[in-house]
């Protein structure tokens, strides 16, 4: 008899098991592929890689002559560049092993399926079994959606394929100007591919305020990414030149040539085969139906990350598997969903925390905001880093912190101070008075406080009315 079974071993199953096993519980982790899930083995990871590969070859052909230094004869192996990719990927998945192992977290290898909420019946090519426990942990995750109209083929990819291709496409489609368009559109493009994005939405990242997104979608098109809102695609028509992928824009039909297309349209929870349907509740959209501790419609099993509701990420996966973990062991703890950090990894990097200034509006919450640009940070000029901003919201009458976004060099990791300020209720004041070591790209978010109190150095303030 297990205390847990974690079905799913990505960076919600995966966490969960580690930290039960911590508190003491015998733990069961059950994937059916490699141990990782999606985030290790064709997500976050790989796609870092070849983010930061690409960004290299991009600075090297475009970026090095304004600081002196002329290179001649770069030459691109994508072979090597995908070897390092694996090689990354193959390191973080043995020290999850390896985890598991010191952990004493079994991994079983399989498909699991729930027959009630102390059963699992396990199986693969060689076993078919029913193991026991007192808590299931459902860590399935998600998949790509697929559009009806446009068929998986050699040219037309997900995200997983998008991180295989053998060369690099000329003319390079993606469907979605999201995160993952985004994301694999600026590798390919830093490649060489000339890259269109088709984006049916007319207002782009529409999460983030209208004046950041502007300064994203400009920094973008200066990149290269074609990006063409309002695009519906309608259908793909394989050619000899490759595929034709025609599309209404502005109520005319059009369409573009590819070599190759990335389908990048969102994902869907992973519930399929996982239970018999009148078993657990699926809201409408098929996420399995949880309350705030991701505990489902039936006693002792829970569900964490993509199959549940709330934003797609592998760290708010992590910290429901954590939480999850701890209350079964009867810790009494609890998760803020409105601090949970989101990131495109793009260069700049674009991420926002907390609420935007439509949703403040909409909530009829007054608050003031501060913004700073980087082309008034000495350390992003100096670096040649100056595109982007960072913008900021706090409560008029608390003074609390209640929305960052930020778009610029760094940005994640100067969100993730603001954010750690948010989260212990400091107020803009004191982030104000907070030391900001000089020079640093840091500086722009001190500077941004010091703005919504009318207080900046490096920039005019406000006219006081
Ligand atoms: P997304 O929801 O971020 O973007 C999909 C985009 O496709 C949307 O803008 C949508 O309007 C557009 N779209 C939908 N149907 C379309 C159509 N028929 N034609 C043209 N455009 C269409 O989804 P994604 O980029 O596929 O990413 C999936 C999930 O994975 C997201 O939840 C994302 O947060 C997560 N993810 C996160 C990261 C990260 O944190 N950096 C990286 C990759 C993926």
């Amino acid at each position: 008899m297990y205390d847990i079974i974690i079905l799913g071993s990505g960076p919600g199953g995966y966490v969960a098991a580690i930290r039960a096993a911590q508190l003491g519980l015998k733990v069961a982790c059950v994937d059916k592929s490699s141990i990782g899930g999606t985030c290790l083995n064709i997500g976050c990871i790989p796609s870092k890689s070849l983010l930061d590969s690409s960004l290299k070859h991009y600075q090297l052909l475009n970026d090095y002559d304004s600081h002196g230094i002329h290179v001649e004869g770069v030459n691109l192996d994508l072979n090597i560049m995908m070897q390092r990719k694996e090689g990354v990927v193959s390191q973080l998945t043995a020290g999850v092993e390896a985890l598991f192992k010191s952990n004493k977290v079994e991994f079983i290898e399989g498909s699991g399926k729930l027959l009630s909420n102390s059963q699992v019946e396990i199986h693969n090519e060689n076993l078919k079994e029913t193991l026991e426990t007192r808590n299931i942990v459902i860590a399935t995750g998600s998949s790509p959606i697929e559009l009806n109209n446009i068929k998986l083929s050699k040219h037309i990819v997900d995200s997983e394929g998008a991180l295989r291709f053998e060369e690099v496409p000329k003319r390079l489609v993606i469907i979605g100007a999201g995160v993952i368009g985004l994301e694999l559109g600026s590798v390919w493009a830093r490649l060489g591919s000339e890259v269109v994005i088709l984006e049916a939405q007319d207002h782009f990242l529409p999460m983030l305020d209208k004046r950041i997104s502007r300064q994203v979608f400009k920094e973008f098109q200066n990149q290269g990414l074609d990006i063409r809102l309002g695009s519906a695609v309608l259908n793909a028509e394989e050619n000899q030149d490759g595929m034709k992928l025609a599309y209404s824009n502005a109520d005319m039909e059009t369409s573009v040539q590819a070599d190759k297309v990335i389908l990048a349209v969102g994902r869907k929870p992973n519930v399929k085969n996982l239970f018999d349907d009148t078993l657990l509740e699926l809201n409408q959209e098929g996420f399995i139906n949880v309350n705030e501790f991701c505990q489902t419609s039936l006693e002792n099993v829970w569900a964490i990350g993509d199959v549940v509701r709330g934003p797609m990420l592998a760290h708010k996966a992590s910290e429901e598997g954590v939480m999850v973990a701890e209350r079964i062991a009867d810790h009494d703890v609890g998760l803020n969903y409105d601090h949970v950090p989101n990131v495109i990894y793009t260069h700049p990097e674009v991420a926002w925390v907390g609420l935007n200034e439509s949703q403040l509006k909409d909530q009829g919450i007054d608050f003031k905001s501060g913004s700073f640009p980087f082309l008034a940070s000495g350390r992003a000029l100096a670096s040649g880093e100056s595109a982007g901003s960072v913008f900021i919201t706090a409560d008029n009458a608390t003074d609390k912190i209640l929305g960052i976004q930020v778009f610029g060099p760094s940005a994640a990791e100067i969100l993730q101070q603001g954010l750690i300020a948010m989260d212990q209720g400091v107020t803009s004041e004191n982030l104000s008075k907070t030391i900001f070591s000089h020079p640093t790209v840091s500086e722009a978010l001190h500077e941004a406080t010091l703005a919504m109190n009318n207080k900046a150095i490096h920039i005019q303030n406000r006219k006081k009315k």
